[in-house]
């Protein structure tokens, strides 16, 4: 049988050393989520495809598709857009976002992690990269099924609420505060907008301002509810505090 020659769209999520002078790469495509290619001699200095195979590019990659199988051969690659900045923390920010995703991906999440990855990327060009990161978060662990309770207070569902415990779940009233610290009201609006908007509505959350104790709070509870990689969070925290 004739090899097929496949065409698929992805952002390239990562981008590691394989062998000697090959490359593995982890694109998530919307048609056949999160493949791995091996592309050979992409780190010679004459690769053609090298460019389209860095870190936050959006790339077509040509390979002969076979189904079950979720790891090819790369042909060929074109580059559509490179998302790629000389700004380290907006970079810190995309490398974030990709671990995340990967992560997800391996949590057996599927629900259109593809539109997310799109939109959190695109935002990152233009908006603060802190409130991007704040509401990926959010979403992710609402698709992971332990998303933060922001109705009430999580014990007795009192709407009065003064702090956020990422141990309880969600928002405390004053009466079950316990040896949690209180928060201003706009950190703790923010912290509701969060848990309830999505992408078409993050212009409104940009207006908010956010700072990184905003995303301390957002990212203490996902890492808290999920067994993911805390080490790219941390890293972009150390590229936002210099
Ligand atoms: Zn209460």
């Amino acid at each position: 049988m004739a090899a097929m020659n496949d065409k698929v769209r992805g952002y390239i999520l990562n981008n590691s050393d394989f062998r000697e002078t090959d490359a593995m790469i982890k694109v998530l495509t919307e048609d056949h989520g999160l493949l791995t290619f091996v592309a050979k001699g992409a780190k010679k200095t004459t690769s053609k495809n090298a460019m389209s195979l860095l870190p936050y590019c959006v790339s077509d990659l040509f390979f002969d598709y076979r189904e079950g199988k979720d790891m090819f051969t790369l042909k060929r690659a074109e580059l559509v857009k490179s998302y790629y900045s000389e700004d380290l923390s907006r970079l810190a920010a995309l490398a974030l976002i990709s671990s995340i995703a990967i992560n997800g991906y391996d949590s057996h999440y599927r629900t259109d992690l593809y539109g997310d990855v799109a939109q959190a990327f695109a935002l990152c060009e233009s908006e603060d990269v802190i409130g991007v990161i704040a509401l990926f978060m959010a979403k992710m662990a609402r698709y992971l099924g332990v998303g933060a309770n922001v109705d009430g207070c999580v014990i007795c569902g009192n709407k009065k609420v003064v702090s956020f415990s990422s141990h309880d779940g969600g928002f405390l009233c004053l009466e079950h505060l316990g040896k949690n610290n209180t928060l201003e009201p706009s950190t703790l609006y923010k912290i509701r907008l969060l848990n309830k908007i999505d992408w078409p509505h993050f212009r409104e959350l940009g207006k908010l301002e956010f700072g990184l104790e905003d995303l301390m709070i957002m990212a203490d509870f996902f890492y808290d509810h999920s067994d993911f990689d805390r080490r790219p969070y941390t890293f972009f925290l150390k590229m936002n505090r210099l």
